[in-house]
C-alpha cells in the first residue's frame, strides 16, 4: 500500500514542536525514525495529515553524563547509538545489550528510544532494562518541562501519559548502588524477532546479601510490569539458589500474560520462571551495572 499524504514539518526547536503538536491537534503526529509510523502508515492503519518530524532537532539526540543527575539518553537516539555509546558500555552495559537484542542493523540504525517507549507495545525490549534501572522519562511540553518514574510512563498497549502537545525528551538513568544488570529476551528465532517474554534485572549485592532488587517482565502485560512480590522474596536475604529458584516462581504467578501467535499463557508464565532465574543469576554474577 502507498503512504497516504501528508504535510511534512521539521521545526527548529522543541518548544516548536510542541507548539504545532498543540496547533494540529489529532491530525499531527511525531516523527522520529519512522520504523514503526510510517509502517502503520503505509498498511492504513494510522493516516495523520501532518507529521512534526524530530530530525532537527540535535538536544534531543545526545548521551551524556550530568553530575548528580546520572545518565541522560536523548529520546532522538538510536538503537545503534546507545548499542555502541562508551559512556553506557561503561556503566550500564544492560542497556546496550538490549539495544542490540532488538531488530536488525537497518532498523538499529533509524529507531530511536523515544519511539520505542511512546510506541508502548508491551513486547518492546527497552522498558524492562530502563525501569529496572529506575530511569525517569523527561517530558516536554508547551506549557514547560515534568519528569516522571518511567515506570508510571506506560498506561497500556500504545498508551502513555503523553499529553497533548508532549514531546518525549530524554530518559534519565541515575546514578545508583546498582551492582548488577541484565536484560534477557526469548524469541521464536535467534535473532530479529519480537520478545515471547522478556526479564530485567538489577540488584544491589553486599557480603552475599541482596540488599535491593528490581525485576521487571516484558510482553506478559499490558505494560513491562515489576515483578515487585518477587523482589520481596530476593530483598534482604542471603542470596542462594532456592531463593533465585523461588523469585522466578513467584515473578511466573504474578506475571498477567495472554496466549497469541507467539506463545500461550501457560508457556510464557513457564519462561518468566526460567528468564527470571537467569536474569538474577547474570546480575548477580556480573558484578558490574
Ligand atoms: C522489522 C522490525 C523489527 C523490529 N524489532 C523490534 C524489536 O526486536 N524490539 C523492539 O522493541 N522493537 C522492535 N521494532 C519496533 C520499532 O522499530 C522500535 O520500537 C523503534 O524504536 C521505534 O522508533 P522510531 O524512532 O522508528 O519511532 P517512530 O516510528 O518514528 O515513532 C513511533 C511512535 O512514537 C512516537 N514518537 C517517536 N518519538 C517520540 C518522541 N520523542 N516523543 C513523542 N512521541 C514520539 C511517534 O509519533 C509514533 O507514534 C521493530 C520494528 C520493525 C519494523
Amino acid at each position: 500500500m502507498i503512504i497516504p499524504e501528508f504535510e511534512y514539518v521539521s521545526p527548529q526547536s522543541v518548544q516548536e514542536a510542541c507548539a504545532l503538536l498543540v496547533q494540529y491537534g489529532d491530525s499531527a503526529r511525531v516523527l522520529a525514525g519512522g520504523s514503526d509510523l510510517l509502517v502503520k502508515m503505509k498498511d492504513g492503519l494510522m493516516k495523520p495529515a501532518y507529521l512534526v518530524s524530530l530530525k532537527n532537532l540535535d538536544s534531543l539526540k545526545a548521551i551524556r553524563y550530568e553530575t548528580g543527575t546520572g545518565v541522560i539518553i536523548g529520546a532522538r537516539a538510536t538503537h545503534n547509538e546507545v548499542m555502541n555509546n562508551r559512556l553506557l558500555q561503561e556503566k550500564y552495559r544492560s542497556v546496550c545489550e538490549a539495544a542490540h537484542s532488538m531488530a536488525a542493523d537497518q532498523i538499529r540504525n533509524i529507531g530511536t528510544v523515544g519511539g520505542n517507549l511512546v510506541n508502548a507495545v508491551p513486547s518492546a525490549d527497552l522498558p524492562p532494562i530502563l525501569i529496572a534501572l529506575d530511569a525517569r522519562a523527561r517530558i516536554v511540553g508547551s506549557s514547560g518541562e515534568r519528569t516522571i518514574a518511567l515506570e508510571d510512563f506506560f498506561l497500556g498497549p500504545g498508551k502513555t501519559v503523553l499529553e497533548k502537545g508532549e514531546i518525549l525528551a530524554a530518559i534519565i538513568i541515575p546514578d545508583q548502588p546498582t551492582t548488577g544488570s541484565n536484560y534477557i529476551k526469548f524469541g521464536l528465532r535467534r535473532a530479529g524477532a519480537l520478545a515471547v517474554a522478556g526479564v530485567a534485572s538489577s540488584v544491589t549485592v553486599s557480603d552475599g546479601t541482596c540488599r535491593d532488587v528490581r525485576v521487571v517482565l516484558g510482553a506478559v502485560a499490558p505494560t513491562p510490569m515489576r515483578a515487585r512480590q518477587a523482589e520481596n522474596v530476593l530483598r534482604g536475604k542471603k542470596i542462594s539458589r532456592e531463593l533465585i529458584d523461588e523469585t522466578g516462581r513467584i515473578a511466573a504467578a504474578e506475571s498477567k500474560p495472554i496466549s497469541d501467535i507467539r506463545g500461550s499463557i501457560e508457556y510464557r508464565r513457564n519462561l518468566v520462571n526460567v528468564l527470571t532465574r537467569r536474569s538474577l543469576k547474570a546480575a548477580i554474577e556480573k558484578g558490574h551495572i
